[in-house]
């Protein structure tokens, strides 16, 4: 009898899937039956083109194309999506997991290196221009106006504990993935 050959050869393997659900709590992600209530329900859904069922659709086949998904970046986690998603599956963790091994391979957007550059640099995703004479009084007066001291209890109050933060990135190798240049401290030198 003559065998049937396959005109496509489908190169399966279960890489990025495997490596989501080593998280106890995303092995609930391959119950999803593409019923595309995330998709429907994502507030970020209403300004952009984010399709969170077919991100959940190219995690759960493993597609290597969800790393370099730009949707993966639209989620602004709400947690919209697992709110409503009838299997409860935390939608938003996945994406989380799936953005973190895209860094871990190199998927990574110019601009939020930049960020993690940033953050290297101040402590704060997004700090507050202090040195800008404007924005302090800026900041500084709507602070007060709450109560509030008039510099945050952070690395801003406190610019030697970002030399800890470095440290840390150091510690966990993430300033060579994210290619940061950091200060060389005593202890180095
Ligand atoms: Fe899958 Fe849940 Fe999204 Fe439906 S709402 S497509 S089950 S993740």
């Amino acid at each position: 009898m003559e065998k049937i050959t396959p005109n496509i050869i489908f190169n399966i393997s279960n890489d990025i899937s495997d490596e989501i659900i080593k998280d106890e709590a995303l092995k609930i992600m391959r119950a999803c039956f593409q019923c595309g209530t995330c998709t429907g329900s994502c507030p970020s859904g209403r300004r952009t083109a984010i399709r969170t069922r077919q991100i959940m659709r190219e995690a759960v086949l493993s597609l290597d194309e969800v790393l370099s998904d730009e949707d993966i970046w639209l989620c602004s986690t709400c947690y919209t999506c697992y709110e409503r998603c009838p299997r409860n599956i935390p939608v938003t963790d996945v994406i989380i997991k799936i953005r973190n091994l895209a860094t871990q391979r190199g998927f990574i957007k110019p601009a939020h290196q930049k960020v993690t550059q940033i953050l290297a640099d101040t402590g704060h995703g997004v700090p507050l221009g202090l040195k800008n004479n404007s924005e302090e009084n800026q900041w500084s007066k709507a602070r007060e106006s709450y109560g509030l001291s008039k510099i945050p209890p952070t690395t801003h109050a406190h610019p030697e504990a970002v030399l800890d933060i470095q440290k840390l990135m150091k510690l966990t190798n993430f300033d060579k993935l994210l290619k940061l240049e950091l200060q060389s401290t005593n202890e180095e030198k």
